[in-house]
């Protein structure tokens, strides 16, 4: 077996070799280790806080028809849009339970029209004073994305899934390239967004090497946000008898994701936790992560934003008691980044 030291040389410097990542990718040899270190990373950072941003599943419209996703256009669900009003409900059930960070998050619907979205930014910002909007509402023109950071969002979600064109086309329909989606996270950077990427962990087709692309990817990106969730299948999609994706590869690369970048924000997915492996918010944690995204949208509306079979519907109670839970897993909330709480 090959002796360690590499490991240690990544969490000193935070870079790897390929060579290296195929060796932690494709073997469990140095997974204590890996974990081990990739704790020390998060506490020196981040301490035990966690993270919250309130997620707002906004619309389940989209135009575009990735493989993978259950919301995709060719899907017959019900479809839904949230006023402005049910929108700023959300926002003020989030800030209550003292979360500041908002994510607008929907398909890629056509119909919203860039005023119309900022204007609820614009309203949102004016009761929230203190808030911070993220949006996730995929590849949109230069003008859009400078109208939104006007308006004032800061942030914006929107993951490569894969940084591989060969992979890419296997996801996606013609009509959509990875070239594009890449200009557009470089973008909105430009305009001085802070950004979150990501990519899906054994996604069909996807080999060790597509994920290697995806890290060095990252690494060209260098994200304020990484989001990486397992693949799960959804009845109405092409990918519908695919196998789920592992929960320890998932984990894996959270460690990875960590020693690489050890200011990001890193969630513990839903998706991942969609897995129901014992103790998946504390494995995945402890492997780094430290946002959770709570689900603000109403419960009705949250069934039908299905990206994947099985997702959980979350309500008030469970966060409370997640809130509990994380407590006894010895983590806290942190309400605003850069100001640590007393307590
Ligand atoms: S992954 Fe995003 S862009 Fe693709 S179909 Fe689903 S919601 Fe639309």
């Amino acid at each position: 077996m090959k002796n360690s030291s590499f490991l240690y040389d990544f969490f000193k410097k935070g870079n790897i070799s390929n060579e290296n990542l195929k060796l932690l990718l494709e073997t469990e040899d140095f997974n204590e280790i890996l974990f081990k270190l990739a704790k020390i990373k998060r506490n020196e950072h981040h301490k035990n806080y966690v993270n919250l941003r309130g997620l707002i599943e906004f619309t389940n419209n989209c135009e575009n028809n990735c493989y993978y996703c259950g919301i995709r256009k060719s899907s017959k669900i019900f479809r839904y849009r949230l006023s402005k009003k049910e929108i700023l409900k959300c926002c003020e059930k989030a800030d209550k339970q003292g979360i500041k960070t908002f994510v607008l998050q929907g398909g890629q619907d056509p119909n919203y029209k860039d005023e119309e979205l900022c204007q609820i930014i614009r309203e949102i910002k004016e009761n929230f004073k203190d808030c911070t909007i993220t949006l996730s509402i995929g590849e949109k023109s230069k003008k859009s994305y400078e109208s939104f950071f006007k308006a004032g969002a800061r942030r914006f979600l929107l993951r490569q899934e894969t940084a591989s064109s060969s992979h890419y086309e296997m996801l996606h329909p013609k009509n959509m390239s990875l070239k594009n989606r890449k200009n557009c996270l470089f973008t909105l950077k430009e305009i001085g967004f802070k950004v979150g990427a990501g990519f899906l962990v054994n996604s069909p087709h996807q080999t060790t090497n597509n994920i290697i692309k995806d890290l060095n990817f990252l690494k060209e990106l260098n994200p304020f946000m990484i989001g990486i969730g397992p693949f799960i299948p959804q009845k109405q999609t092409p990918f519908k008898n695919h196998k789920a994706g592992s929960f320890k590869l998932t984990v894996k690369l959270i460690s990875i994701l960590r020693l690489m970048f050890p200011f990001a924000m890193i969630p513990s997915t839903t998706s991942l936790n969609t897995l129901k492996e014992e103790n998946s918010l504390k494995i995945s944690l402890d492997a780094g992560a430290n946002v959770l995204m709570p689900n603000m949208t109403p419960k009705k509306y949250q069934i039908h934003y299905n990206l994947y079979d099985n997702k959980p519907i979350r309500t008030n109670k469970t966060i409370k008691s997640l809130k509990k839970k994380l407590y006894t897993m010895g983590y806290k909330f942190k309400v605003y980044e850069n100001i640590l709480q007393k307590n």
